[in-house]
């Protein structure tokens, strides 16, 4: 039982926590996290961690950027609110606007904003279904995402993602949204199978649901450039070229959730761009502000935008938006993450340092409870099985990831733990001496978990 005296014990009191065991907390103490520099966080009793997952895949500049501070306290101190409804704006959004089709991997027509990767999907979903109503084809409506893909929690985006645990008792996923098979090589294949020819099997596969529910009944088909909360899963080779041709032929949508991979993360602006995606609809939020304030949004192409617009001329207004959809104080800041992506040229450092860290993640593929290494640019993931040459995963009650990632963190480094899976996702100002620190540690963390185990 907690202390009720300290921070942790008193959270414990009152605090309904995110994405934890809400049985088990009052025995397991949280982590409390009081300040952060650079790629560090330090705890309540001035324990240091290399963040190697940027929090939640977000903190792309790191934990102390003094040109987003002062750029969001610049901005209280100026507008500290105000909304985009009802034809106003503000010069932060609109500069934020316009920055963001600049740098968007397709043409884009225009960018609507929200707070959160979530809300950003369900806007998409959203604008998909008012989109079909606008062009009279109001049967077209479902929306195929794959298995084990994260879209968020909100009611849409959570139907979208393909994860049991945000379905399960929550009565999700809700009807018109179908998942398709993940584009994991490394359990999906067949013996022998090429990554090339996986990919034409799961295209085939997107057809024959699409042809079995109707190819006038599809709306849009949603995807992350690489998986994230899934396990960080590239796709195969030729996957997305394969499955954009299909969506070509039944005249689908194409939304790609940049939520994760969006801004520098995979090598590129866009993972889009890594990846040959050509999406009507783009969702990006995270590293949008390096995480510091809440913002997300959403780009639509031409086609998308005109029919909306010329709905919501019939309807009399585009009935959606948010409270805070285009926050000055979040725009501000946003806008700033931008100009320092640009002014300091983060791509090229990840240009620089990401052959550094995909050669010392892969240097654990010779361990012997690591079946896969995998990952592009500074994001990657180790994944440990029972049995190597069989492909055989430990059973899920060993825990055997959550295990290492405790081991990772007495050694000072913070990874996920996705199933067997342990994702590393670290600020993009990571330096190449950064990197190898980082799996060092790692590293130790995995010599006591072979101690105990083999
Ligand atoms: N999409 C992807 C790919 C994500 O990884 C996440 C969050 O991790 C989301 C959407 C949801 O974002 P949020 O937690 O900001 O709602």
């Amino acid at each position: 039982m907690q202390d009720s005296n300290t921070i942790g014990g008193k959270d414990v009191a009152v605090h309904l926590h995110s994405y934890t065991n809400l049985a088990a907390l009052p025995s397991t103490p949280p982590l409390v996290i009081v300040k952060g520099d650079g790629i560090h966080v330090v705890d309540d009793e001035g324990k240091r961690y290399v963040e190697g997952m940027s929090g939640l895949w977000c903190a792309s500049l790191g934990f102390s950027n003094k040109r987003l501070a002062d750029a969001g306290t610049q901005a209280l101190n100026t507008l500290p609110y105000y909304h985009t409804f009802n034809q106003r704006t503000n010069p932060a959004v609109v500069e934020l606007a316009e920055r963001l089709l600049k740098l968007a991997p397709v043409p884009m027509s225009r960018v609507f904003f929200a707070n959160s990767g979530s809300e950003a999907n369900d806007s998409a979903v959203k604008m998909v279904w008012y989109y079909h109503n606008a062009i009279g084809k109001p049967e077209k409506k479902k929306i195929i995402a794959r298995k084990r893909a994260y879209h968020g929690v909100t009611v849409a985006a959570a139907s979208l993602g393909g994860l049991d645990a945000n379905h399960r008792d929550f009565d999700l996923p809700l009807a018109r949204f179908l998942h398709v098979d993940t584009p994991h090589h490394y359990y999906g294949a067949k013996p022998g199978e090429t990554e090339d020819a996986f990919s034409t099997r799961l295209a085939e596969g997107l057809e024959q649901t699409i042809l079995a529910e109707g190819p006038e009944t599809v709306a849009a088909f949603i995807a992350e450039p690489v998986m994230g909360a899934g396990g960080v899963l590239v796709p195969p080779a030729g996957y997305f070229e394969k499955v954009q041709a299909v969506l070509a032929k039944y005249d689908i949508l194409f939304i790609a959730d940049e939520v994760i991979c969006g801004f520098g993360r995979t090598g590129n602006m866009f993972g889009s761009t890594t990846f040959g995606m050509r999406p009507d609809i783009l969702t990006c939020a995270k590293a949008l502000s390096s995480g510091y304030v809440p913002i997300s949004a959403v780009m639509v192409n031409a086609k998308v935008y005109d029919a909306i617009a010329a709905n919501s001329g019939k309807i009399g207004t585009f009935g959606h938006g948010y409270t805070y959809s285009g926050h000055p104080v979040a725009s501000a800041v946003a806008l700033e993450t931008l100009k320092v992506y640009e002014d300091e040229d983060i791509l090229g450092n990840v240009a620089k340092v990401a052959p550094v860290f995909q050669a010392a993640a892969r240097a654990f593929a010779n361990r012997p409870m690591v079946g896969e290494v995998r990952g592009v640019g500074l994001i990657g993931a180790i994944e440990l099985v029972a049995d190597k040459a069989a492909h055989k995963p430990f059973a899920p009650e060993q825990k055997v990831g959550y295990r290492l990632a405790a081991l990772a963190l007495e050694e000072g480094v913070i990874v996920r733990a996705m199933g067997d899976a342990i994702g590393l996702c670290p600020p993009l100002i990571i330096s190449a001496e950064q990197v190898t620190d980082m799996f060092a540690r790692l590293a130790r963390a995995f010599d006591k978990l072979e101690a105990e185990m083999l």
